[in-house]
Formats: structure tokens, C-alpha cells, sequence
């Protein structure tokens, strides 16, 4: 990576992109990617005082998680905070040599950069367990696990956190989640499991936050493409909403917009038939 260009994964990552950000003032930042990372890295940029450019190559960032509708209204975000935001638009390569100085994207449009923040996710580094471990991997490198996050039959290998991808009984699935509560989570229970009588299993609750815009996304749950979304706005000077993800008669995910409180009465919810509805209501009368 030349002068420039940042990615965001370690301590010294983030010293190095807090200086380039002093250096470019008011000048131009494109992100590169319009997940968490990167909306996150924009809101700071944009607090700075850069001109920022968010590209993502979905039709909204985060389409696949949230689906299309709700991720289009949270990436309204961007706009109400003076970030522009570019979907359905890939890069083509960086522009510059030995500094960057703009990014090029597939349909052939260049846009200016002072500097480039590359946020669009990671692959576990396991290729050394790949020959004579005996620990079966997932096409990404994940490590497949069990319930309990045992990655062979005896249960002597265990994964945690952002590498392993374990099953879960409940999705009837394998599922990597690289979730700062997951990986802690999983970590406890796999302890419990090595130490104790016999296996412990992790139920995820799959709780995410996100600091943007000095605000707080949270996303309680994981929901599902085939779920019923509601979205209920709050009357606020600022964009506040909720979103209730139905799945059958189950309450399955919740995302909350700015709105604490609608997070504290969704927690409060169980999962039993009509939690949704309640959910709901308690959200209007808020
Ligand atoms: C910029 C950023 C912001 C994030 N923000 C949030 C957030 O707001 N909320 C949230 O829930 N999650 C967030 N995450 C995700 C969260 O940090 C991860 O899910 C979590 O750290 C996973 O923990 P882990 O222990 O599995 O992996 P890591 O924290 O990545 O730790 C793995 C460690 O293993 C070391 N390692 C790797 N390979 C080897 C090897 N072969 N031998 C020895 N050591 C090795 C690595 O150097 C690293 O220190 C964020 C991640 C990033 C990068």
C-alpha cells in the first residue's frame, strides 16, 4: 500500500490513519467499503472536517444483512451528515504513484483522494492448517466447528471468535460471526466446556453496536431474508428509527437508529408468539 492508503485492523493502523487525517484537513477521504468500518471511518473523517466519499458495491451498504429497504434508509445517514455515498459501485484500481491520489471504479469514473480508507472486510489467515492438521476448513478459511466450537470429532481443538465458523442449532447453520460479543461469548463457554464436566454451547444473541454521526446503531439479532421488516420512525430532529424483523409469529432481529430506548424495550421482549406486535406498540407510544 503506497503513501495514502490505510486499512483499519490494528492499534498502529489507527495512529497512522488519525495523522493522514490531520494531513488532509478539508481535503478529500474516499472509503472504500460502507460497512460499519467504513461508515464508522466516515463519520470520524466527516467530523473532521474532510469531504468524504463512501463507495459500496451493493445497492446499499449492508443490503445483505438488513435488506434492501431498511439499508437504504439507514444509509440515508450518510447524506444527512454531508457524506456522499456511491452504491452499486466497484473500484477498478487505485490512482497515483508513489501517493494515491484518486480511486478509479469500474464504470470509468476517477474520483479524486487525498487519502483512502480501504474497510471491506477480512479472510482468517489458516492456510497453515490446511495440510496434515486434521481441522476441517470452510471455503474462506474458516475453521468448522460444533456447537460447542470444537473443530474435531474428540473435542480437543477448539475455535473461537472472528475464525471460527460454528454450527447453530437454531439456523440450522454454520455461521462465522465476527462480533466483539460473539468472540467473547464463545470464549467463555468453550472454557467452561474444556474445564467442566461436560460441553457447554454458546447461544448467540448476536448484539452489534455502531458509533456513527455521533449517534448509536444497534442490531439485536440476526435477521433473515425471508423475514417482515417494520419500521417505526420516531418524531425526532435527527433520523431515529426502529425496525422489527418478524419471522412466523417470532420476533427474530431488531435494529434500533438512534433510539436507546426502543433497543431497552426490545430487549425486554421475549421470544414468544406476538412479541413482535408488542414491540411495535410499545415503539409508537414511545
Ligand atoms: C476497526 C474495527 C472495529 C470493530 N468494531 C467492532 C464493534 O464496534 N463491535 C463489535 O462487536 N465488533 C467490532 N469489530 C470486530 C471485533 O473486533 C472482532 O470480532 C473481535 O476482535 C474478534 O476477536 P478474535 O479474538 O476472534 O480476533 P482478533 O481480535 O482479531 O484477535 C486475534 C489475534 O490473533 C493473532 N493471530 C492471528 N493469527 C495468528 C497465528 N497464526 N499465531 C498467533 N497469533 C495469531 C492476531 O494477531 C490477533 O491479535 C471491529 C473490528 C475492527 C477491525
Amino acid at each position: 500500500m503506497g503513501p495514502g492508503v490505510h486499512v483499519l485492523r490494528t492499534l498502529a493502523d489507527c495512529h497512522g490513519l488519525r495523522a493522514d487525517l490531520d494531513r488532509v484537513g478539508d481535503g478529500r477521504l474516499v472509503v472504500v467499503g460502507g460497512g460499519f468500518i467504513g461508515a464508522e471511518v466516515a463519520s470520524t473523517a466527516r467530523a473532521r472536517g474532510a469531504d468524504v466519499t463512501v463507495v459500496e458495491a451493493l445497492p446499499a451498504p449492508l443490503s445483505g444483512l438488513l435488506g434492501q429497504q431498511v439499508a437504504a434508509e439507514l444509509a440515508l445517514l450518510h447524506a444527512d451528515n454531508g457524506v456522499r455515498l456511491l452504491t452499486g459501485a466497484q473500484v477498478a484500481s487505485l490512482v497515483g504513484e508513489p501517493s494515491v491520489t484518486g480511486v478509479a471504479l469500474t464504470d470509468g469514473r476517477v474520483l479524486p483522494a487525498d487519502a483512502v480508507v480501504v474497510g471491506i472486510g477480512v479472510r482468517p489467515d489458516t492456510g497453515w492448517l490446511r495440510t496434515g492438521s486434521g481441522i476441517a476448513l470452510d471455503t474462506d478459511g474458516g475453521v468448522l466447528c460444533d456447537e460447542y466450537g470444537a473443530a474435531d470429532a474428540a473435542r480437543t481443538v477448539y475455535a473461537v471468535g472472528d475464525v471460527a465458523r460454528r454450527y447453530d442449532p437454531l439456523l440450522g447453520r454454520h455461521l462465522r460471526v465476527e462480533h466483539w460479543t460473539s468472540a467473547v461469548g464463545q470464549a467463555d463457554a468453550v472454557a467452561r466446556s474444556i474445564a467442566g464436566p461436560g460441553p457447554v454451547a454458546y447461544e448467540d444473541d448476536f448484539f452489534v453496536w455502531s458509533d456513527q454521526y455521533g449517534g448509536k446503531i444497534t442490531l439485536l439479532g440476526r435477521p433473515g431474508p425471508d423475514d417482515e421488516a417494520t419500521v417505526v420512525r420516531a418524531d425526532a430532529p435527527r433520523r431515529r428509527f426502529a425496525v422489527a424483523y418478524r419471522r412466523g409469529d417470532r420476533l427474530a432481529a431488531v435494529l434500533t437508529v438512534n433510539w436507546p430506548k426502543a433497543l431497552v424495550v426490545a430487549r425486554r421482549a421475549t421470544a414468544a408468539p406476538g412479541a413482535a406486535d408488542d414491540v411495535v406498540a410499545a415503539w409508537k407510544a414511545l
